[in-house]
């Protein structure tokens, strides 16, 4: 994919704060630093559009970036960090349930694991209430120059079977570092946004 355009719109706490343009939505949830915010920088070739987390569990917003008016990024909270109040988690749980109940733009889920282990409880239950909600679902298992290619297999499989994977979802091997799963990505994507 070739990006001509990528901004960074709005962090959103409220629904009547989202775009009201009707473009498409791609949502990115995981764990803090499992790699959400270079995995958004890979895929609009920016350094360092998506900050990378500076204050991991602190915001309980979505950020919107806007691509090539093409796509909205929509990049959910870290969650799974040890800091964070009962009650933050609690906001969390209500905006993204919000969200993705009611959201008619979105159209394809990124779920973001670290290749190198097993997925968390918390990536377990954000799985199993997208499947609730019927959303389509591409897991993403990041950081995978960080294990030998010969390991990879029996690391998805660990994946996969954690999260009990529906068969009809997506699942890219990603790097951010060497750029694996990029172009395969942009086509889920693409495929999902019907472009
Ligand atoms: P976030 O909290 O999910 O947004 O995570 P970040 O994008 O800030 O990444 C957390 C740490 O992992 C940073 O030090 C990144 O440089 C590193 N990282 C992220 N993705 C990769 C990857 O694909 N490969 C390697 N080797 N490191 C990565």
């Amino acid at each position: 994919m070739k990006i001509t355009q990528a901004d960074f719109i709005i962090s959103a706490v409220q629904p009547h704060q989202y775009p009201d343009d009707a473009l498409p939505e791609v949502a990115l949830a995981g764990r803090s630093n499992v790699g959400k915010s270079s995995l958004i920088n890979k895929m609009i070739m920016r350094k360092n559009l998506a900050r990378t987390s500076s204050q991991p569990g602190k915001t309980q917003q979505l950020n919107y970036y806007r691509v090539n008016d093409m796509v909205y990024f929509v990049d959910f909270p870290g969650y799974g960090y040890a800091k964070v109040s009962k009650t933050q988690r609690e906001q969390f749980g209500q905006m993204i349930e919000t969200y993705i109940r009611d959201r008619e733009q979105l159209k394809l889920q990124l779920l973001i694991i670290d290749i190198r282990h097993a997925p968390s409880k918390d990536d377990v239950l954000m799985y199993h209430w997208l499947k609730h909600f019927n959303i389509p679902t591409c897991i993403v298992a990041t950081k995978a120059d960080k294990i030998p290619k010969s390991k990879w297999d029996k690391h998805l499989k660990v994946i996969k079977e954690t999260l009990e994977v529906d068969p009809r979802d997506h699942f890219v091997k990603f790097s951010s570092d060497t750029g694996l799963g990029r172009d395969e990505l942009w086509a889920v994507i693409t495929e999902a946004i019907g472009t």
